[in-house]
């Protein structure tokens, strides 16, 4: 679904992406491991339209999206959690659900917030879908609570819960389990699944947590000193004396 083809991308005199190819398939939770610094968060921010890289190319569905601007890959169904606006904490849990459709045109924060207004009055349609979306994540409870009231690991439901109001079909999670409490972490990864077994959601996930991605993830990429080293099962790579190195050496 999504082909990452030789991407590079330098800061100064230092290589944080080096020549990077790797394919996340559609349907999978392919994951993305690595030491600090490997160049990970780069690389999301390439493949979401954040920045652009020096050399490679992009693919969505076999089309070329290398330089196309986030609100662009939102209207194709890529989104990374973190490029959605972060939720307005004064705004109740359900309401920061409902405003994510009105971003998604490629609007101002200002201009969706002016529209949310009226979307609010008039379209029952957003309200059921909000609903409905706290329902899946199970979170009914938190529905008329400000998301400014919320836990780490709540805003992280609360997040993927915005991406479900988008027409998202591929979403990059960048460090979803970070800060998160065990329980928490163990519905959002249950909501991970679901939206992958359930929704065909493909996910392309960064994360720290070996047990998340053991859980989660396969194929998982390894990434150090900004190169791909290895990939395949967490099973396999456990063992994989490049990928030990890679950890202990950093
Ligand atoms: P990871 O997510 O794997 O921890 P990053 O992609 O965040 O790694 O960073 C890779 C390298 O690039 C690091 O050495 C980091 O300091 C550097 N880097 C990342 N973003 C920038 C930036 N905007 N300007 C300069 N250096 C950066
Ligand atoms: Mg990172």
């Amino acid at each position: 679904m999504i082909e990452i083809d030789g991407v590079s991308k330098a800061f100064g005199g230092l290589q944080a992406v080096h020549n990077v190819s790797f394919t996340v398939e559609r349907g999978s939770i392919t994951g993305l491991i690595g030491p600090n610094g490997a160049g990970k968060s780069t690389l999301f921010n390439i493949v979401a339209g954040v920045i652009p890289p020096d050399e490679g190319r992009i693919a969505l569905d076999g089309q070329d999206i290398t330089g196309l601007p986030p609100h662009q890959l939102f209207h194709r169904g890529l989104v990374r959690t973190f490029q959605i606006p972060h939720e307005f904490s004064r705004m109740t849990v359900r309401e920061n659900l409902m405003i994510v459709p009105a971003g998604q045109q490629g609007e101002s924060l200002l201009q969706s917030w002016l529209r949310w207004a009226r979307i609010v009055r008039q379209d029952r349609e957003i309200l059921r879908r909000a609903d409905e979306v706290l329902d899946f994540l199970e979170i009914g409870h938190l529905a008329d609570e400000l998301a400014g009231n919320l836990s780490g690991g709540q805003k992280k439901l609360l997040d993927l819960g915005r991406t479900m109001m988008t027409d998202a079909r591929a979403v990059l999670l960048d460090e979803p389990g970070a800060g998160v409490n065990r329980t928490l972490l163990g519905k959002l990864a249950e909501a991970i699944e679901r939206l992958n077994r359930e929704r065909g959601y493909t996910f392309c996930v960064i994360e720290h947590d070996m047990d998340l991605i053991a859980r989660l993830c396969d194929p998982v990429m390894v990434m150090a000193n900004g190169e791909l080293i290895a990939s395949g099962s967490m099973e396999t790579l456990r063992q994989d004396e490049r990928v030990l190195e890679a950890y202990l050496g950093s």
